[in-house]
């Protein structure tokens, strides 16, 4: 029988092929330890311990997957973001850690403290709120919430992130897909987030008339043609969370343009996109109206994020 260090150097050095050693390394551990079901300290203090002949062929029938090419992610059914596990399948994007940039920026513009404490449901309550709690199946929104809507969320990453570090937001996830809808319910679910509400939508289809505090989205942003979309992760994931016409900005024109009479007075539109996008999408959101446009860099230094602010100031009165 083979140890567990030698399976896993044995692992490591197929991967080797198409992996830098460091990755080959963590993937092959990745991947046994999913298969025994145990943490990284226990797979490196255990490294001596004999592999069974069938717990060994599970291990190996993996590393073929990953050998042909599938993503880690469906193959272990997770992907770790913002410091939780959030479930992937091929219905939906894999988190990449270029867009805790975007979800580290929505959370710098939340107010601190200033937004009241979560709705809360008050003993003999009004006829009015009587009628309301009839009316809608979970919490009524309040009018003075702070309202975030996260624009094709896909597995519910950048939602349930934003949702768990400000839990007295209101998020709303909205998708086209209903499959990806339903991972990200479960993800929520699993994490019990209970301040995300999950709307079917086609960007802002199904919300008319609805205005956000900020409006966050990891939409679509490659070139149709580009290269990188028949390699890699990329082969596996929904086309349509990927690519987005001739220079990938098509989703993103639409959003920008379409956004404003989503976006309360004073409040922000924050996208994602491509390394060498940011010029023409803070020109799109100058020619939209929007101000106080700023890019924000990933942690590798490349351009990722660029914020624009509805400029209207709430009027008291009309001169
Ligand atoms: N950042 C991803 C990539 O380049 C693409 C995700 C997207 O289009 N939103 O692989």
């Amino acid at each position: 029988m083979i140890t567990i260090k030698e399976a896993l150097l044995a692992a490591q050095a197929m991967l080797s092929d198409t992996h830098e050693a460091s990755e080959a390394k963590l993937e092959a551990q990745l991947l046994l330890q999913h298969v025994l079901n145990v943490n990284r300290a226990w797979l490196i203090t255990h490294e001596s311990d004999a592999l069974q002949t069938n717990t060994h062929a599970a291990f190996e029938s993996l590393l073929n997957r990953r050998l042909t090419g599938e993503p880690i992610a469906h193959i272990l059914g997770y992907r770790e973001f913002f410091g939780f596990k959030l479930k992937v399948t091929p219905d939906t994007l894999i988190p990449r850690p270029d867009t805790e940039t975007l979800v580290e920026t929505a959370l710098s513009k939340i107010p601190k403290n200033t937004t009241p404490a979560p709705f809360q449901r008050t003993s003999g309550s009004s006829d009015f709120q009587q009628y309301q709690d009839k009316m809608f199946d979970s919490e009524p929104r309040r009018d003075d919430s702070f309202d975030i809507l996260d624009l094709g969320t896909g597995s519910g990453a950048i939602a349930i992130a934003i949702a768990k570090h400000a839990p007295y937001v209101e998020v709303t996830a909205a998708d086209a897909s209903t499959a990806a809808l339903a991972i990200a319910k479960e993800n929520a679910a699993a994490l019990q987030i209970s301040n995300v509400q999950f709307l079917s939508s086609n960007w802002f289809s199904s919300l008319k008339g609805t205005r956000f505090d900020i409006i966050v989205s990891n939409p679509p942003y490659i070139e149709q043609d580009d290269t990188h979309l028949s390699q890699g992760d990329l082969r596996f994931e929904p086309m349509s969370a990927l690519a987005s016409g001739a220079d990938g900005l098509d989703d993103i024109r639409h959003i920008i343009t379409t956004c404003i009479i989503h976006l309360k007075p004073q409040s922000w539109l924050m996208l994602e996109h491509g390394y060498n996008q940011a010029e023409r999408v803070a020109d799109l959101m100058a020619n939209a109206g929007l101000v106080d446009i700023e890019t924000i860099h990933d942690l590798g230094g490349n351009d990722r994020v660029t914020i624009g602010k509805n400029p209207l100031i709430v009027s008291t009165h009309w001169d």
